[in-house]
């Protein structure tokens, strides 16, 4: 690709990383549990990627962090992967436009969440792969571990066990989904599968690495794996660009133009098809609990560099 030797990437992160620095102390740190509420707010990383191997960072880029709704992404792929297009019959593909979390709209689309990255539609897909997988949890972590290259990625007792403690609106949403029959499951093991997810610990590197795959037709260059056919990395893609950053999807497509997806951790990963994937943390959230930061980087490595969809 001619962008990659155009640009000096290290010398581009390192220009954002001074930019946003100055702008410390602005969103909110996520305060639902104690372990997401204790992260320092002045913390910033940015790491990239490319399909042809060069690694770039910046700033805090080799700090792990609880990568929470971003691993909706992965538990998407492994659930296409075995449930095909009928996945499509029990979760939607259109913007929410409301909250995450939020429990309206199922009442009024009869339990068929509006898309698979806002919490109903993870929990449906957290069904799917419950009722496809023997041992999901060691599936999802093999998955992240592979498709990061990093063996010591894991999950986060003390965040998990927080999630469950405090998860009353998930449990709600659950049981609002198994009414409408939207859940096969047991709900606790839905739950505890969903909260396994979101309580996920990796740096700035590996999560970049670990969405790779989706900039290359599913192809897993860290692995050296097809990890899903073209066509559903394809879609994963499409549905990150339109719903990946929840009610503020439009504005990310406006601003960043690139398939991304956002944590209350404060990660937000995205990916620039054949390039390259990318990821930046900084855990001051905005309004939608999108890092503040992180968009504003994204923001400013597209200006600069005009890699984007668009
Ligand atoms: N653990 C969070 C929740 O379920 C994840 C949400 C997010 O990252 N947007 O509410």
């Amino acid at each position: 690709h001619p962008a990659l030797e155009r640009h000096d990437f290290s010398a581009i992160l390192e220009t954002i990383n001074r930019e946003v620095r100055e702008r410390f102390g602005e969103g909110e740190v996520a305060d639902y549990i104690p372990k997401l509420a204790s992260v320092p707010i002045d913390r910033f990383g940015m790491a990239l990627v490319t399909l042809d191997g060069q690694v770039h960072c910046a700033g805090d880029a080799r700090e792990p962090f609880s990568i929470q709704s971003i691993a909706k992404v992965h538990g998407l792929t492994l659930a296409l992967d075995v449930a095909g297009a009928e996945l499509f019959d029990r979760v939607g593909r259109e913007p929410s436009g409301v909250s995450y979390n939020s429990l309206v709209q199922l009442e009024f689309e009869q339990g068929i969440p509006r898309n698979p990255m806002i919490n109903a539609g993870a929990l449906v897909v957290a069904d799917i792969i419950l009722s496809h997988y023997e041992r999901p949890r060691e599936v999802l972590l093999e998955f992240m571990r592979a498709r990061s290259g990093n063996p010591g990625v894991g999950f986060d007792p003390e965040v998990f066990a927080s999630e469950k403690e405090t998860g009353f609106r998930n449990a709600a949403l659950a049981n609002f989904l198994r009414s409408f029959g939207n859940i096969h499951n047991d709900i606790e093991a839905v739950l505890d599968f969903y909260y396994s997810q979101c309580s996920l610990r990796m740096d700035c590197v590996d999560l970049a690495r670990s969405m790779l795959y989706l900039a290359d037709g599913g192809f897993c260059p860290v692995s050296d794996t097809q990890v899903t056919r073209a066509d559903r990395a394809k879609r994963i893609n499409a549905v990150m660009l339109t719903c990946g950053t929840y009610d503020a999807a439009g504005d990310f497509a406006f601003h960043v133009g690139l398939p991304a997806k956002s944590g209350v951790g404060g990660g937000i990963v995205a990916v620039v098809p054949k390039v390259m994937s990318l990821c930046v943390w900084s855990p001051g959230l905005d309004t939608r609990g999108n890092s503040l930061l992180g968009g504003h980087a994204l923001h400013r490595f597209t200006e600069i560099t005009g890699l984007s969809v668009f």
